[in-house]
């Protein structure tokens, strides 16, 4: 299976969740059993030499994957979750979407100091989701060994809010 076919699996929804946007819409890919299977083979085969002691996801879709990344590989999963959703202490950073702006929310005590952490969500847009989450895990003292992404829509330039870190995409638009 080649990353072509897995490409074939995204959906494009036009105008969604605001005119003008085309989301990038994974949930057909992950229906299906070979290209689950393939997705997550291929994530793990860079991810695991970076030796990640946690997956950190992104809420939502970076959950999915996440997950079976940790999973996979033996490590923990962490979640960075809207506000609010967290029951316990947390820290949090806002910053701006593609469309509107966002926050999002670690537990204070998620990482460990030195923890080797992997970021791991769904699209990498402008990168403001991304750049702030390595932003809280590095304040709670974990080492961002890398950033990996299903999708990366290039011309959106994402990749320069991740300067300085390893990041990686399997399929690019
Ligand atoms: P950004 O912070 O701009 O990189 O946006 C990344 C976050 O927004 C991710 O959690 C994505 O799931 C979501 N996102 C942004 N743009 C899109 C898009 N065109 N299609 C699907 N998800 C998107």
């Amino acid at each position: 299976m080649s990353v072509d076919d897995l490409k074939a699996k995204i959906r494009d929804v036009p105008d969604f969740p605001e005119p003008g946007i085309v989301f990038k819409d994974i949930m057909p890919l992950l229906a299906d059993p070979a290209s689950l299977n393939e997705t997550l083979d291929l994530l793990a085969e860079w991810v695991e030499p970076r030796k990640p002691d946690v997956i950190l996801g992104a809420e939502a879709r970076g959950f999915i994957l996440g997950a079976a990344l940790a999973y996979k590989l033996g490590c923990g999963f962490v979640a960075a979750r809207r506000p609010g959703k967290l029951p316990w202490k947390t820290v949090s950073a806002t910053y701006a979407l593609e469309y509107g702006e966002n926050s999002l929310e670690l537990h204070a005590d998620a990482i460990d100091d030195g923890q080797r952490v992997l970021v791991h969500d769904d699209v990498l847009a402008t990168g403001g989701t991304a750049r702030a989450i390595c932003d809280l895990a590095s304040q709670l003292g974990g080492e961002i060994v890398g950033v990996a992404f299903v999708i990366e829509l290039d011309f959106l330039d994402g990749r320069k809010q991740l300067d300085g870190y390893d990041s990686y995409s399997l399929i690019h638009y």
